[in-house]
């Protein structure tokens, strides 16, 4: 729980309300009289610019003059059916969806940045056993470690409500793609749902800065994709995050959209489900996943500032996140395994720029070994023309070796490609009238934040024509 001092005085009332409150919920408090103190009532005045208005408190240095009990039950994360600590930040794309889960259910809860408090983030490994996840959840005094939306549903007891309405339009996926296609359908007056089983934003949520999206020289993919969404909300589309589809089936004249929560119906669906980080398949790599073992700069590039990491992988997206980490990082390793790297020059060039950066060329990993608490402190590469293996020694790997299509769940509904990809024909139409792919899910799909959102334009045509016809 964060430091909490009140400023009160022994005739104030409110102090006492204030108090009793804070005792209730068992939360440890300072308390300081001001009228015995010159230094605290000094200090209150300073805070209320000039004013002597007590109770005022201080949580974590900020604040809170007078606040009702209330306004201090949403700033510690009190509810009656328990107590919410969470820790996250800014950039984690989880803790917004858990957050926002949160917020949606009505729930209030004490958010800990661990980019801001080095405290809360030596105490989220000490919970997970030196894992650096987030976000990581109290409930309750309870640790939940990245839980998703049908835990928190479920330790928290709420209700699940049932869905009957039926949509014109349901979206699967709330990347570039999902969101373009739910801005042109709610301009058609249709009424569209965004399933999102993460947080909104997709892939380019975790990107860094963008640099070839028309309009920006260069733009951040987080503001990039909540300007998206914001836009989207505007218009009027839901937008339901935490729901992972797992089935879709074809009733009379509409679908029935199985989640990981509830069922959905619409008349028509959009499979923009974007595509997930490829892995090594090596010894170490999934045991340490969280520990060491990355597969986004963006999200968890933060914990090695001034530290040292292994990146592997050899194209535009590993020489740019390898950039990026350069940034903060005291070192930079890339391995890559190839004898050149497969990235378009430009990264080539940009790469020379830092002298931070020592390249492996032409070596294959081949495990990650953890310390004796189960931490990654190195990787085998091997030489492929000597075949000598080396140790790499660093704080973290991050790996950047490419994607693979979201399509599972739609395995024997849709036409797949060999590489797992939606088949599709003209307006992005598959082989299931009413059932249209949109974005890196989709078969011939230029991997770009700008190509994603002209493929939402044409599955909303594909949709509209459905639909009127
Ligand atoms: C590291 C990195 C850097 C990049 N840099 C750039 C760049 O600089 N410029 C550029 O133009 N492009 C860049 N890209 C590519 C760009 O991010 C993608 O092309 C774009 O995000 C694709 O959008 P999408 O909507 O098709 O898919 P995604 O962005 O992948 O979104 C798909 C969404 O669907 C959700 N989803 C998946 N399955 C389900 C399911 N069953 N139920 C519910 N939801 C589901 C996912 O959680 C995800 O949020 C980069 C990509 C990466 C990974």
């Amino acid at each position: 729980m964060p430091k909490i001092i009140v400023y009160g005085a022994q005739w104030c009332p409110d102090c006492r309300r204030t108090k009793d409150f804070l005792d209730k919920q068992k939360i440890d408090f300072e308390y300081v009289n001001v009228d015995v103190s010159l230094e605290a009532s000094a200090l209150v005045e300073q805070i209320n610019k000039g004013k002597r208005i007590i109770p005022t408190l201080l949580i974590d240095g900020k604040s809170y003059t007078n606040p009702q009990n209330h306004e201090l039950s949403k700033v510690l994360g009190l509810n009656p059916n328990g107590k919410i600590v969470l820790y996250g930040a800014d950039w984690c794309g989880d803790c917004r969806r858990a957050k926002r889960f949160l917020t949606d259910n009505g729930l209030n809860f004490l958010s800990i940045d661990v980019d801001e408090n080095p405290d809360a983030a030596s105490y989220v490994e000490q919970i997970n056993k030196g894992k650096r996840i987030i976000p990581t959840l109290l409930i309750n005094d309870i640790p939940y470690t990245n839980p998703d939306n049908p835990t928190l549903q479920k330790v928290l007891q709420i209700e699940e409500n049932v869905q009957d309405r039926i949509y014109d339009v349901l979206i699967i996926g709330g990347g570039a793609a999902g969101l373009t296609t739910a801005i042109y359908a709610q301009r058609d007056k249709f009424d569209s749902i965004i399933l999102e089983r993460k947080n909104i934003g997709g892939n380019a949520f975790i990107t860094k800065s963008i640099e070839n999206y028309p309009g920006f020289t260069k733009v951040s993919g987080p503001d990039l994709m909540d300007k998206m969404a914001e836009q989207v909300t505007i218009l009027g589309a839901q937008i339901e995050t935490g729901i992972e589809v797992k089935n879709i089936h074809k009733l009379n004249d509409y679908f029935k959209i199985d989640t990981n929560q509830k069922s959905f119906k619409s008349k028509s669906i959009v499979v923009a489900t974007g595509s997930t980080y490829r892995t090594l398949g090596i010894d170490g790599e999934q045991d340490m996943i969280g520990a060491g073992v990355h597969f986004c700069a963006t999200c968890d590039g933060a914990f090695y500032r001034d530290k040292e990491v292994i990146v592997i992988g050899g194209g535009n997206s590993a020489l740019e996140e390898g950039m990026f980490l350069a940034g903060f990082c005291k070192k930079v390793k890339i391995v890559h395994r190839g004898e050149n790297f497969s990235a378009t020059e430009t990264y080539i060039e940009k790469l020379k720029s830092f002298t931070n950066i020592e390249v492996f060329l032409n070596h294959t990993p081949l495990s990650f070994n953890a310390n004796n608490t189960g931490i990654f402190q190195s990787a085998t590469i091997q030489n492929n023309q000597n075949q000598q293996n080396i140790q790499l020694t660093a704080d973290g790997v991050f790996i950047f070796i490419g994607l693979i299509p979201n399509t599972q769940s739609f395995n024997g509904i849709l036409n797949l490609s060999s590489t797992q990809h939606i088949l599709t024909k003209n307006l992005n139409q598959t082989n299931v009238p009413g059932i249209f792919a949109a974005g890196d899910c989709r078969h011939g799909a230029i991997a770009q934040v700008a190509a994603a959102t002209g493929e939402g334009v044409v599955a909303s045509y594909g949709v509209r024509e459905y639909l009127k016809g």
